[in-house]
């Protein structure tokens, strides 16, 4: 789980700082409020979530002597609170194989992001296979085969520059006839034309449709967290490329620009479906509200 650097002080102690003492009853007016908002916004948290949490946060307190304490006490609840809804483990379908299909831009996490998925499925008991779809990088296909030999999964690959689709098609296929419990489908992550790339994932879905009407099951969008607001335009792209149904915020270790995620929830209401907290295999947890809260105001 995130924890607060210690090069990077926390909501608390920033604000502690410009009080003057470590713990001191403040007023909690406008100028108060400012300081919050300002502190929230530092943290990627977006100027409209910033003051939706601080008028949240004032609702029924404006004036009203408080400790710093008391007042990171109401920051993290806030924030918790906003969290909460979005805070939901990977559904799992009762049908297998679970397709799941993985976008994402380039460097956002995505191959990582399945490596760990997979292993923890695997951990679980259950079988997986892993589409290696973007068939344009030879170097994530690579890298895909190395997280899929550490998780001991099969990975399908297609010669370079073949068509996803294909691949896709071949390796619901392979799922089918393996009775496998999971199948996660990388696909690229290339914005530079996003007309290519919209129907490049629409015929992934079409032909993996033909062989499972509902699949796919989930698409997750992988999102780097230290990309701060640039994560939420990423959302409003990929919405527009699929049918994004759920989250993962990938390299939440050592960022202090965690409060994109609260912007997120706010905006979107996406659920965010596990954490990304280091470049290991195990590196992925669940998203815990509180823990995620406390970790954000220090
Ligand atoms: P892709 O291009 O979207 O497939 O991204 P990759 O999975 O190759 O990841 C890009 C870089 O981010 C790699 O160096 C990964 O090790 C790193 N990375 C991925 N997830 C995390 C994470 O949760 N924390 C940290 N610190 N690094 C991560």
């Amino acid at each position: 789980a995130p924890e607060p650097r210690a090069d990077k002080p926390g909501l608390l102690q920033r604000l502690a700082g410009r009080a003057g003492k470590p713990v001191v009853r403040r007023a909690l007016d406008d100028d108060m409020l400012e300081q919050l908002e300002e502190l929230l916004i530092a943290s990627d948290m977006g100027v409209d979530t910033a003051l939706r949490v601080t008028a949240n946060i004032a609702e029924g307190r404006f004036g009203k002597q408080l400790s710093t304490q008391e007042i990171k006490r109401l920051l993290a609840d806030e924030i918790a609170r906003v969290m909460e809804p979005v805070a939901r483990p990977l559904p799992i379908y009762p049908k297998t194989p679970q397709v799941v299909l993985v976008v994402g831009v380039n460097g956002s996490g995505k191959t990582t992001t399945i490596g760990k998925l997979a292993s923890q499925f695997r951990a679980a008991g259950k079988s997986v296979v892993i589409a290696a779809g973007d068939t344009f990088r030879a170097a994530a296909v690579e890298q895909l085969q190395i997280w899929g030999d550490r998780a001991g999964v099969p990975v399908l690959t297609a010669p370079e520059g073949s068509d996803p689709a294909s691949l896709a098609f071949d390796a619901m296929t392979k799922a089918q006839a393996e009775g496998a419990d999971l199948l996660l489908i990388d696909t690229a992550g290339r914005l530079q034309n996003r007309a290519d790339l919209m129907e490049e994932l629409a015929k992934i879905v079409r032909v993996i449709r033909k062989k499972d009407p509902e699949a796919p099951h989930n698409t997750l969008l992988v999102l780097d967290a230290t990309t701060g607001q640039n994560a939420l335009s990423q959302v409003e792209t990929f919405q527009k490329l699929a049918n994004v149904s759920g989250l993962v915020m990938t390299k939440l270790d050592g960022t202090a620009k965690g409060g994109v995620l609260v912007a997120l929830a706010d905006r979107f209401g996406l659920p965010i479906h596990a954490i990304g907290v280091g470049e290991k295999i195990d590196d992925l947890a669940p998203f815990d509200p509180e823990e995620f809260a406390a970790a954000l105001t220090g």
